[in-house]
């Protein structure tokens, strides 16, 4: 496995296991990281229309050179759209500040009450037309897979989750993996304060590979078949968080991880949230 490895989504599409989050960057930070991103061999972009950076993105896959069909673009339809029902002027938008006829992934960002059958309806539409590669969804828990399974036609190639050591998320991890549902992992550092790059367990597996925490826990998540989209502005950690496919961590090491499990959330919970 190294940095160009995909993952087959459901329908044949392919997903490289990592990617480059963007969320709190502005559209410049966005454009730059990308750009030092297609550099260090990333082929994946994460970003949602409620970040604010998706004309960023936009612009470093045209300033980056690339061929279209070697970088694979994901963003997410934001919370309030689904409520007013303007899902598809929503997507629209997207794409038109992405600069790009389709986008390989689209997720509903949260399942909104109420509101996610209708929008998962408006993304099957989308997706029959050709505008978008793939479709998924994002902080869906399992009553929501089962409501969207028993409702719709099309089971969701992803479910991007909040997933990290404090949050392993193994039940869902594997519910969707038997549904054939590929899990992404959000926040994999921790999220904004990165609190577990200091951890000091995770330090001390990496010292043992030569390794930073960061680069343990990405490769304890590609290890899982978990797709993985760490985010940085900094170049030297854009590089450092792509360095996870020399090694391979023993199982005795991924076990150690799991059990920092403390089902312990850094953003919003899934079946609470009032955004
Ligand atoms: P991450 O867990 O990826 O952590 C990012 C933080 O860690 C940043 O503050 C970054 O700072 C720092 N960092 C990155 N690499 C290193 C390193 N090697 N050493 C030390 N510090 C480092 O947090 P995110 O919350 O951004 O999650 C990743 C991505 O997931 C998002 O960008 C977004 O694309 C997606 N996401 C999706 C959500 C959803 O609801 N679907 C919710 C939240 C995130 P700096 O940039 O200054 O380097």
């Amino acid at each position: 496995m190294n940095i160009t490895s995909t993952y087959t989504l459901n329908n044949g599409w392919k997903m490289p296991v990592l990617g480059l989050g963007v969320f709190r960057a502005t559209e410049e930070e966005a454009r730059q990281a990308a750009l030092w991103a297609f550099e260090a061999g990333y082929r994946q972009l994460d970003t949602a229309a409620v970040y604010g950076n998706e004309g960023g993105v936009g612009r470093a896959i045209i300033d980056s050179g690339l061929p279209r069909k070697d970088i694979f673009i994901t963003t997410k339809l934001w919370n309030q759209a689904c409520r007013e029902g303007t899902q598809e002027q929503a997507f629209k938008n997207s794409l038109k500040l992405l600069k790009t006829d389709y986008v390989d992934l689209y997720l509903i960002h949260w399942p909104v009450p109420g509101r996610f059958i209708e929008s998962w309806k408006v993304l099957e539409k989308l997706y029959k037309e050709g505008h978008i590669k793939a479709i998924g969804v994002s902080n869906f828990q399992r009553r929501h897979l089962e409501e969207l399974e028993k409702e719709t036609s099309i089971v969701p190639a992803v479910n991007q989750i909040e997933c990290h050591p404090l949050l392993t998320q193994e039940p869902l991890v594997s519910y969707c993996q038997e549904k054939g549902i590929v899990v992404t992992a959000w926040s994999p550092l921790g999220g904004m304060d990165s609190n577990l790059i200091k951890n000091e367990k995770l330090n001390a597996i990496g010292q043992k590979y030569g390794k930073t925490a960061a680069q343990v826990i990405i490769r304890w998540d590609i290890q899982r078949n978990i797709v993985v989209i760490p985010k940085s502005v900094h170049q030297k950690r854009i590089i450092e968080n792509a360095n996870v496919f020399d090694f391979e961590l023993t199982s005795e090491d991924m076990a150690l991880i799991h059990a920092m499990n403390e089902n312990k959330r850094s953003g919003a919970d899934p079946d609470n949230f009032n955004f």
